[in-house]
């Protein structure tokens, strides 16, 4: 049987300990009004023995290791009070109810039938050794409902610590469950929240998260005075591309374009899918010159890629119009950016194509 913590149960052995190194002497003066030395010593020594075992070695050791030696400890000690009190007060046969239950806790459920035998062993055997020296007559009834109590008692706590040992195993279980269900739906949210915020076709960002990033970045711009700077993208006569070579090709074409877009930008960079064959690129603190330049590579590598289409075609190339606008020499808000650099991406388009304009 394997605890969680063997260590915490051997602490908790060690309070029932308490109870029983200290209501034993309690007991025999209680009714014999008088303690032997032996008895005072004895008692002290299990109290300094407990304190030390459970509240300093159980830190520092595992305690649960020497598990057998403590049991000995405390079988010798509850024996030698049962048959030093066996003249006068018939024994205390109760004390083997307490090392019965402290073994239990220590050793487990497992060995809970054998603790039992042990302990009725330990009764007998006390009782007809103590008995012989003390020449004492042993009353049978009294041997024998002893026994019978001590079997029961055993029973009886073997059931119910069992019991309580399995609901803490199926809590155990019932926690790791929700645990494991829990960090699952961590994973689909996390999931999920992407799916909401991509693009199917291009795993660029969709124009919902940019709006809300744009907003984000427009306000972190203004509390730092930072510039934040935006280019927008078209691809040229794509409408005449799709009727070349068919959907299927423009679709790869947009997706091949998108994959240089990822390799021109920086990490910090939010590039979107505007919809259609139109991009966007956030570069935060950034000016319009430095963004003017990023928007030129990336023209340049788009115009220099060869498009696949099939064994029919020789591979193509497409082209790119850009606008750029920058925050806040260009424009004040979010939505005014937008706007710049589409009208500037509309004079590109108007001035031939596979150009990058911005406001002059
Ligand atoms: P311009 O140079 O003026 O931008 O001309 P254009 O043909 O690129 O512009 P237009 O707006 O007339 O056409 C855009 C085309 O983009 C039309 C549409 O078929 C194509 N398109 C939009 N989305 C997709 C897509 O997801 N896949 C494919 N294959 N084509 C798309
Ligand atoms: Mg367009
Ligand atoms: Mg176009």
């Amino acid at each position: 049987m394997k605890y969680a913590s063997q260590n915490e149960y051997e602490v908790f052995a060690v309070k029932v300990r308490w109870l029983a190194v200290l209501s034993a002497p309690v007991l025999v003066w209680f009714y014999t009004r008088s303690i032997s030395y032996g008895l005072a010593l004895g008692t002290l020594i299990l109290i300094l023995f407990n304190g030390f075992t459970g509240f300093y070695l159980s830190r520092k050791i595992n305690t649960h290791d020497y598990s057998l030696l403590f049991s000995l400890i405390d079988a010798v000690y509850l024996t030698s009070i049962y048959v030093y009190t066996l003249p006068n007060l018939g024994g205390l046969p109760q004390l083997y109810y307490f090392l019965m239950l402290i073994m239990g806790i220590r050793h487990g459920m497992a060995k809970y039938y054998w603790i039992v035998l042990i302990n009725v062993l330990l009764y007998v055997s006390s009782t007809g050794l103590g008995s012989c020296y003390n020449g004492l007559k042993i009353d049978q009834v009294i041997l024998f409902t002893n026994i019978f109590f001590l079997i029961s008692f055993g029973a009886m706590s073997s059931y119910i610590l069992n019991r309580y040992y399995e609901q803490q195993l199926e809590k155990e279980e019932l926690i790791t469950e929700l645990q494991a269900a829990y960090e699952q739906l961590c994973v689909y949210n996390i999931q999920v929240e992407e799916l909401a915020n991509t693009d199917p076709l291009t795993g660029l960002y969709n124009y919902r998260f940019f709006t809300e990033r744009l907003e984000k970045e427009i306000k972190a711009s203004k509390r730092y005075n930072r510039s934040l700077s935006l280019i927008i993208i078209d691809i040229d006569h794509f409408k005449d591309f799709n009727d070349t070579y068919g959907h299927p090709a423009g679709d790869v074409a947009l997706k091949e374009t998108s994959n240089i877009f990822k390799q021109k930008v920086r990490d910090k960079d939010v590039l979107s899918r505007y919809g259609g064959e139109e991009f966007l690129i956030l570069l935060p603190s950034t000016g319009i010159e430095e963004a003017y330049k990023c928007a030129e590579r990336i023209r340049e590598a788009v115009q220099q890629h060869k498009i696949h289409i099939d064994e029919k075609h020789e591979d193509v190339s497409i082209t790119i119009s850009g606008g750029v606008a920058c925050f806040p020499s260009d424009a004040s808000t979010g939505e005014q950016l937008l706007r710049i650099a589409d009208e500037v991406l509309y004079s590109a388009k108007h001035k031939g194509r596979n150009k990058i304009y911005r406001r002059l």
